[in-house]
């Protein structure tokens, strides 16, 4: 794919996860700019127009999310946020700030490398684009609105489709509560994280080999949820 030549922002102020992270992201065949300060990654993200910034959210000048609203200020780049378990405020908070995705420290590489390979897709292929997804023995079509399991057609209330829709248009990656009720169900019901736990289960129940234990329709605890699907 195109993103073996992707360029990928470090901003990090560890020089051993820096290390980590160029090590990793190389042998990918990413090209990767580090930066080893907030503003030196504001700088950077101007400069050196990464297809995708990865951004720590503890750095030694400015916070994590500043740098985020910043480069939002003129740039639609994929930006995965790097945080620590205590950071769940800050992450949420980075997500709302125009981050679209986290990877919570210590992370593996495959986990940093699935993030990567999800926003990266998710930049290259306008939203409008994404028609058919699959996950599990699950499909969706989205441009003519309809879902199937193990070849069987699904039906789905028009509030689940644009729940499953909203999750698709965003694969692989995180979407907030807040994210899915204004989409969903529209600003005012922001805060009915209840909607969303009646809805999600209504969905798994559908789709899902096992709603119980969901392989694709996840939970981000205290987050929101990510759709997984088949890459
Ligand atoms: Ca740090």
């Amino acid at each position: 794919m195109s993103n073996a030549r992707a360029t990928v922002l470090v901003v990090e102020d560890e020089p051993e996860i820096r290390r980590f992270l160029r090590a990793a992201l190389g042998v990918e065949g990413y090209r990767v700019v580090e930066s080893a300060t907030g503003r030196r990654g504001c700088i950077d993200a101007g400069t050196h127009k990464p297809d995708l910034a990865i951004v720590d959210l503890a750095l030694p000048d400015l916070d994590g999310v500043d740098v985020i609203r910043r480069i939002r200020e003129w740039s639609p780049m994929p930006i995965i946020v790097l945080s620590a378990r205590i950071q769940e405020r800050a992450k949420i908070e980075a997500l709302d700030a125009g981050a679209d995705d986290y990877v919570t420290k210590p992370f593996g590489v495959g986990e940093l490398l699935a993030r990567v390979r999800a926003a990266l897709r998710h930049a290259v292929r306008p939203a409008s684009g994404v028609s058919r997804l699959c996950f599990g023995d699950a499909m969706i079509d989205l441009e003519h609105r309809r879902a199937s399991r193990a070849g069987e057609d699904v039906h789905l209330t028009p509030i689940e489709f644009r729940l499953l829709a909203t999750l698709a248009r965003h694969a692989g990656m995180v979407v907030t509560h807040r994210e899915l009720l204004t989409q969903v169900w529209g600003p005012p019901h922001a805060a009915d994280t209840h909607y969303l736990r009646i809805y999600m289960k209504q969905l798994r129940d559908k789709l899902e080999r096992d709603p119980v234990r969901p392989a694709h329709l996840v939970t981000e605890t205290g987050i929101g949820y990510r759709l997984v699907t088949d890459e």
